[in-house]
C-alpha cells in the first residue's frame, strides 16, 4: 500500500508515519513527487490495518498497490523518474543516447570510438569490461584494463561509462569506474546481482531478460528499488521467439506497456534486438516513435575488425546516420535528441 501525504504535510508528520510504517513490520520509501509525498510500505502486508495509517496526523489517503512491483509503479509515482547522465538525461522530454562497442577491446579503437560516438550525439559510452559470454572459450573481456580505458574516454570526452557487472562481488570494482551499472539478459533474474546493485549508488541499466515476461521485468527492477537504489533504467532487447533470422524478436509493443506501467525510464537496443547492422536503424527510429527514452547502440571504428557483435555494431557514419534520422523521428513525436 502507499501512503499519500496532504500537499501540506510537515516534515515531523511524514517521519512520523515513516516509523508508524516500520512499526508495522513494513518498510517505507519514501517518495517525494512536485506536489505530493508518498510513502510505500514494502513488505508482507496480509495483517496490516490500512486504517490505522490513515488515522495518522498529515495523511489524506492510503490506497493499496495493485501492481506487485509497488515502487517501479506509476501508481506509487506519477510523474516520470528522470536520470541525468553524461552529456543528457534519460526519462525526460530529450531521447539519450548510450553508444559504444560491444566490449572494449583495446585503448586506441575505445577512444575513438567514444570521440566519434559524442561527436554524432551519444550522451554515455557503452562497453562491456566483463562479457558475460554464451561460450566458455569466447573472448570474456579485458576486466579491469577495460573499466581504466573507459574511464580515461569519459575524462576525453564527457560521456558518461556505462559497462555491465556480472557478479556480486564484481559491483564494488565496476562502480569504481562506472557511471552506470548494467545488468545484461542473462542476469536479468540474478537476485543476488539485482540486491547488490540495488545497494550501490550507481543507476543500474536492467535489460530484459531472453526469455522474461512483462512482469518478471518489472520485478527484477523492484529487486534493486527495494534496496533503496532509485535510479532503474529499463531495456527492452528483444526475447527469444523461434523466429532465427533476426537474432532476437523485439517486442516493441513493450516499450508504451512499460512506460504506462512505471515512472522509469524505458530504452531499447536495436543492436542485440536484430544482430544485424542494417537493421539498427529502422528499429531504432520504431523505437523512439513507440516512446523509448533511449537507446543503446553498438558501435565500432571497424566492424569487420570487431572481436565480438562485429555484424550488428555501426560504423561511426552509420551511427552518425541513424542519429540523425531518429532526431526527426523524436520530434515528430514530440520529443528532441
Ligand atoms: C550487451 O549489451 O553487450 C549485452 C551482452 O546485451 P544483452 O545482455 O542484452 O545480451
Ligand atoms: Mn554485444
Amino acid at each position: 500500500m502507499i501512503v499519500v501525504m496532504q500537499a501540506g504535510a510537515t516534515r515531523d508528520e511524514i517521519e512520523h508515519m515513516m516509523q508508524r510504517v516500520r512499526d508495522l513490520g513494513l518498510t517505507p520509501h519514501l517518495i517525494q513527487g512536485t506536489d505530493r509525498t508518498v510513502i510505500a510500505c514494502v513488505g508482507d502486508e496480509r495483517f496490516k490495518a490500512p486504517e490505522q495509517l490513515a488515522a495518522g496526523a498529515g495523511v489524506e489517503k492510503v490506497i493499496p498497490i495493485l501492481a506487485r512491483f509497488k515502487i517501479a509503479s506509476r501508481e506509487t509515482k506519477r510523474e516520470p523518474t528522470v536520470i541525468p547522465l553524461g552529456l543528457g538525461s534519460l526519462g525526460g522530454p530529450r531521447i539519450g543516447i548510450i553508444a559504444g562497442p560491444c566490449t572494449v577491446e583495446g585503448r586506441q579503437m575505445l577512444l575513438e570510438a567514444a570521440h566519434a560516438v559524442k561527436e554524432a550525439g551519444a550522451i554515455a559510452l557503452r562497453g562491456g569490461a566483463f562479457k558475460p559470454r554464451t561460450d566458455p572459450y569466447s573472448f570474456q573481456g579485458l576486466a579491469e584494463e577495460g573499466l581504466v580505458y573507459l574511464a580515461e574516454a569519459r575524462e576525453a570526452t564527457g560521456l558518461a561509462v556505462v559497462t555491465e557487472v556480472v557478479a556480486p562481488d564484481q559491483v564494488d570494482l565496476v562502480a569504481k569506474y562506472a557511471d552506470v551499472l548494467q545488468v545484461g539478459a542473462r542476469n536479468m533474474q540474478n537476485f543476488q546481482l539485482l540486491s547488490a546493485v540495488g545497494k550501490s549508488d550507481k543507476p543500474v541499466l536492467l535489460k530484459r531478460g531472453l526469455a522474461a515476461d512483462f512482469e518478471e521485468v518489472l520485478l527484477a527492477a523492484e529487486y534493486i528499488l527495494a534496496q533503496g537504489n532509485d535510479r532503474v533504467i529499463l531495456c527492452e532487447r528483444g526475447i527469444r521467439t523461434f523466429e532465427t533470422y533476426v537474432r532476437f524478436t523485439l517486442a516493441i509493443g513493450m516499450i508504451p506497456a512499460l512506460k504506462r506501467a512505471t515512472h522509469l525510464p524505458v530504452i531499447c537496443d536495436p543492436s542485440h534486438a536484430t544482430g544485424r547492422a542494417d537493421l539498427v536503424e529502422p528499429v531504432a527510429r520504431a523505437a523512439i516513435a513507440a516512446g523509448a527514452d533511449g537507446l543503446i547502440v553498438e558501435v565500432h571504428p571497424d566492424p569487420e575488425q570487431a572481436l565480438i557483435d562485429g555484424s550488428q555494431s555501426l560504423t561511426p557514419e552509420g551511427f552518425a546516420r541513424m542519429v540523425q534520422s531518429c532526431r526527426r523521428v523524436a520530434e515528430a513525436v514530440g520529443r528532441s535528441l
